[in-house]
């Protein structure tokens, strides 16, 4: 049963040029509310960790030192159908291929540095949302 959340990163490059509000704006307005919010930097060992499922792929190395060389934003969303609907409202992982109105298209620079994350799956969602979050709960 799909459930009704999913987990963002705005990426390193986005945040760099000031599109955290832009992004969000779209977010929002794709009809996702925000559950959770917070801006932080990666290590390169927490982003290794993050991305350890890609750990064999040609990108990781890359990926892993890209991902820790700014600040990101991470976020839980809501909205029903999350999951299907966050992946839709990105676009594709290459922006060369990102239909228009996503938020990729509009934002991405590249394959790598394509401006935002969304989990692929509800419990990547939950995984991934715990990733940054869980231990939040105290407050
Ligand atoms: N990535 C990359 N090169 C590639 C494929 C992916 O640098 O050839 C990066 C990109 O930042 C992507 C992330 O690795 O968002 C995770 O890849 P995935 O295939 O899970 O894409 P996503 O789910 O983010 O669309
Ligand atoms: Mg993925």
């Amino acid at each position: 049963m799909a459930t009704n959340r999913t987990f963002t990163m705005i990426k390193p490059d986005a945040v760099q040029d000031n599109h955290i509000g832009g992004i969000l704006q779209m977010i929002e307005e794709g009809g996702f509310r925000i559950v959770s919010l917070k801006k932080v930097q990666l290590t390169a060992e927490r982003a290794g960790q993050f991305y350890e499922v890609h750990k064999e792929r040609p990108f990781y190395g890359d990926l892993v030192k890209y991902m820790s060389s700014g600040p990101i934003v991470a976020a839980i969303l809501e909205k029903d159908n999350a999951v299907a609907d966050f992946r839709t409202l990105i676009g594709a992982t290459n922006p060369a291929q990102a239909a228009d109105g996503t938020i990729r298209k509009k934002y991405a620079k590249s394959i790598e540095a394509n401006a935002v994350h969304g989990s692929d799956s509800d419990d990547n969602a939950q995984i991934e949302g715990d990733f940054y979050f869980a231990a939040d709960e105290q407050f």
